[in-house]
């Protein structure tokens, strides 16, 4: 998607900090942090909302998720524990319409919902 903000960070047209990167999946950091440790991960086929998804798409989903766990252990904090977000739509207050997951972590949220 040309007009994507995140297609122009997967293409390096945009620059942002990686934590993760494979063929399928990039990981970096939010620019406009929620928490101490809030990651970006988001697949790097243009899928523009969870409402989105097809019944293909539920793999790499799926792989997401893995990830998102590599990254808790090895930064560190997956003993502490994190929280994953996907906001989607406008009523969730979605702003990039590329699938994304936040991953926060690094404090105790309580029932802070971000
Ligand atoms: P959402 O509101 O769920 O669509 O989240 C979009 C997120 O993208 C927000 O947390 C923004 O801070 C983040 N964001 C926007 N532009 C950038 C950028 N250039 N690099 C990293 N994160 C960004
Ligand atoms: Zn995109």
């Amino acid at each position: 998607m040309e007009d994507c903000l995140f297609c122009k960070i997967i293409k390096g047209e945009i620059p942002s900090n990686k934590v993760y990167e494979d063929e399928e999946i990039l990981a970096f950091n939010d620019i406009n942090p929620a928490a101490p440790i809030h990651i970006l991960v988001i697949p790097k086929k243009h899928i523009a909302s969870l409402a989105d998804m097809k019944k293909d798409d539920e793999i790499i989903v799926g792989k997401i998720y893995g990830v998102i766990n590599k990254i808790a252990k090895e930064q560190g904090f997956k003993e502490n524990g994190y929280r994953v977000i996907v906001n989607c739509g406008k009523d969730a207050g979605q702003e990039v319409m590329h699938l994304h997951f936040h991953l926060l972590a690094g404090e105790k949220f309580g029932d802070k919902i971000v």
